[in-house]
């Protein structure tokens, strides 16, 4: 994003479990401040240095300790890059509960340590549900080692789900046992174009009462977000007359078990939404090929790397109901507009897009001609305000890190923020895990 520049001193790059221990004891018992890092694809300054701290990268730890085909239980270094994990099980016919734009670099420690949830949460649920066990090296040195492959293991406080999201903040995680479920044996997608955005639940509503169980994705793309990735070759998808001037699109994706009776769910759907009186859609495409399906995904998922080709992006990822998704798109365009801030001077787009299925809306604001003081000072706390107004939260999945610190009590309470920094007193007395992310 170019909007975060580390100040670590060294980059230290440790093979082992012992290894990160001997690191930190060092650390500790010296209270220098650390850094985990893993693929860096973090959008909210959660892996750079602030003041000088270490970065610990878990890069160099990424063996595949055990995978178990019949359960589907995976153990892992807390390096491993998720596509290299996605690769590693494939043969298997499993697949990993997660999926993201970024699975090319980020790390499955750095999945955990975000609570990542992209494209499949959906369909498997999230991180909280799907990790057994976490191993972990806690601020004093000591290894935690919570590597369960049991599915249940009630005995007591289940201390792996508070380092699900927790940022680095309380220890390094260094290993993660995780559940892959069977891979699909059929998955198809459908591209939508909605004539308005207030189409988008009852389309929602209906896909689901459709599809049922085999529907595995329900992603937004407004209409913004979709010509911009047309104009850097994601597209066209559709037939640009056809499209006419919908406002918004939508890609469904089905995940089932047998791919004609899946097809056939699929038409039947694409037919009775093309053949009503008021139809909820211009037009859509089925895909009909392993390529379109793949040509279809490489439209959602390479929005994020368009963003970065039209300027400098402020980005929010919020949680708000559905009903409000547009809505806080056209707030913010609007707040830029009267601000006189909306422009070649300033912000020259506001978009919208995101998992509308788990009521996740990836809002970017572009500013051509690089990052301003005075149109940060415009869109914060303006945008967390509003999100808080819809009783939205303020980061459904990117995380805090070092950008929303000061935003945190727009979604949590003062309990809930006393509560956490008591843990993380607890954790990290000396408060070298980390500093300065997530807590203000
Ligand atoms: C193109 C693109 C698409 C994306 N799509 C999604 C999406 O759909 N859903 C989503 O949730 N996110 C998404 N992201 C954000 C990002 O990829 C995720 O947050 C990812 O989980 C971060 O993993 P990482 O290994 O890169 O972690 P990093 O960026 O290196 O670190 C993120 C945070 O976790 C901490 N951390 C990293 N590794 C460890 C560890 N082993 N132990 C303790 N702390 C650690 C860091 O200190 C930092 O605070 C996307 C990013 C990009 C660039």
């Amino acid at each position: 994003m170019g909007k975060y520049f580390g100040h670590a001193t060294c980059v230290l790059r440790p093979r082992t479990t012992q290894q990160v221990s001997e690191i930190v004891k060092y650390c500790a018992s010296r209270r220098i401040g650390i850094v985990p890092q893993g693929g860096n694809t973090g959008m909210v300054g959660g892996s750079i240095s602030l003041r000088k701290e270490i970065v610990l990268s878990l890069g160099a730890m990424s063996n595949v300790r055990s995978f178990d085909p019949v359960s589907g239980i995976l153990v892992a270094d807390a390096g491993c890059i998720l596509q290299s994990l996605s690769d590693h099980i494939a043969p298997h016919k499993h697949i990993m509960p997660l999926d993201l734009g970024a699975k090319g670099s980020c790390q499955i420690g750095g999945n955990v340590s975000t609570n990542a949830g992209g494209l499949r949460l959906l369909r498997y649920g999230s991180l909280h549900g799907n990790v057994l066990g976490i191993e972990a090296v806690l601020p004093d040195g000591t290894i935690l080692d919570q590597l369960s492959v049991l599915r249940k293991d009630n005995t007591g406080y289940d201390m792996k789900q508070l380092f699900i999201g927790a940022e680095g903040t309380l220890g390094i995680v260094t290993g993660v046992s995780i559940m892959a479920p069977p891979a699909p044996q059929a998955s198809n997608n459908l591209f939508l174009a909605l004539p308005k955005f207030d189409n988008v639940l009852p389309l929602y509503q209906q896909v689901k009462g459709q599809l049922g169980e085999i529907l595995s994705a329900f992603e937004y793309i407004d209409r913004t977000a979709y010509d911009m990735g047309v104009k850097h070759g994601l597209g066209p998808i559709l037939n640009l007359d056809e499209v006419g001037d919908a406002e918004c699109f939508v890609l469904v994706e089905t995940s089932g078990g047998n791919n004609t009776h899946d097809e056939e769910k699929l038409n039947i759907l694409l037919e009775s939404l093309m053949s009503a009186d008021e139809s909820l859609i211009n037009t859509g495409v089925l895909s009909q090929s392993p390529g379109q399906f793949e040509n279809i995904w490489a439209l959602r998922e390479g929005l994020t790397e368009c963003v970065q080709k039209e300027g400098k992006p402020y980005k929010y990822d919020v949680s708000v109901p559905l009903t409000d998704f547009q809505k806080v798109v056209d707030q913010v365009r609007e707040r830029m507009i009267s601000k006189g801030l909306y422009g070649d001077h300033g912000i020259t787009k506001v978009m919208g897009y995101g998992h509308v299925g788990d009521g996740n809306l990836h809002l970017n604001v572009i500013a051509k001609n690089g990052y301003r003081p005075e149109l940060e000072e415009a869109l914060e706390p303006f945008i967390y305000e509003v999100v808080a107004s819809h009783k939205g939260s303020i980061s459904a999945e990117h995380g805090i890190g070092s950008m929303k610190t000061d935003a945190l009590r727009y979604s949590k309470s003062d309990v809930s923020i006393q509560w956490m920094k008591k843990i993380k007193q607890v954790f990290d007395p000396l408060n070298i895990m980390n500093p300065g992310k997530v807590l203000p």
